[in-house]
């Protein structure tokens, strides 16, 4: 299928209608951030990734296949990046309110999937709940919150542990990732700084982290000067091809799988509790 008739705005009205009540029809939404990603990386780093890498897994699936994208949301929830210069945010509310209010129309038209497919890692929480609270409102619509770069196949062989684990943002993979898709918007620095970077940057106390179990809501004004919080210097572009296609296949198999399934279950909160 031609790229354009995936871009359900490409579509005409009544193209638009019969493609919402399709069984089965999902709805991709990208969703990035207009925030700093260090000195050499553009604000739109995690918008340009959600945008390109979606439509390449839509390369992958079958044109018979009723799924349609939106749009990329390149302004996000970015307040951790807020003090430096370039980073755009718009509230919580607001953004629980942009996916309701979209994707409440959305589900009014039929559509039985909205797959939010988010680039930025600072949104993660917030689009859960977005999803939750949709999902009661139009418990016919299955409402999917991924972060691309989370649960991926592949990744632990490719990254070392201390990217993996403290390389949160502007380092290594995503550095190599925007040099092999992007390579003109990448500036010649190549910042380390964060938990491994100049040992300037207060680290979580003993027990906390900077993500995982007992994450601790950082700024990244507590972690680096630079913006980077990981190691900027590891990047390549040989790598950077490694990622998208990891990210490609991760992300193709994971959309065949929810497009042949029955997922939303029919029985939903409309039944529930059971009236006897
Ligand atoms: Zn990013």
């Amino acid at each position: 299928m031609d790229g354009l008739q995936r871009c359900f705005d490409q579509l005409a009205w009544p193209q638009a209608d019969q493609a919402a009540k399709q069984p089965g029809a999902t709805l991709v939404w990208p969703f990035g951030a207009c925030e700093q990603h260090g000195p050499h990386l553009p604000l739109a780093t995690d918008a340009l990734f959600a945008d390109r890498i979606l439509n390449s897994v839509f390369e992958h699936l079958d044109a018979a296949l009723p799924i349609w994208r939106l749009p990329v949301q390149s302004i996000g929830f970015s307040p951790e990046h807020q003090p430096f210069p370039g980073t755009l945010s718009l509230s919580a509310e607001l953004m629980l309110q942009l996916v309701d209010q979209v994707g409440g129309q959305l589900a009014s038209m039929g559509v039985k999937r909205l797959v939010l497919f988010n680039a930025h890692g600072g949104q993660i929480g917030l689009l859960q709940v977005a999803a939750r609270q949709l999902r009661l409102r139009c418990p016919s619509m299955a409402v999917l919150p991924c972060f691309i770069w989370s649960g991926v196949d592949g990744l632990q062989s490719l990254l070392p542990p201390a990217e993996l684990a403290h390389g949160l943002h502007a380092g290594q993979a995503e550095t190599s990732l925007m040099l092999h898709l992007a390579p003109k918007l990448v500036g010649p620095s190549r910042p380390v700084d964060g938990a491994h970077g100049s040992g300037s940057i207060h680290a979580p106390p003993d027990g906390w982290s900077l993500e995982g179990a007992a994450p601790c809501a950082w700024l990244t004004s507590d972690l680096s000067e630079t913006g980077v919080i990981g190691d900027a210097r590891l990047a390549t572009i040989e790598l950077g091809s490694q990622l998208e296609q990891a990210l490609i296949s991760h992300w193709t198999q994971r959309f065949k799988s929810l497009l042949c399934s029955d997922w939303p279950p029919t029985k939903s909160v409309v039944d529930w509790p059971r009236k006897s």
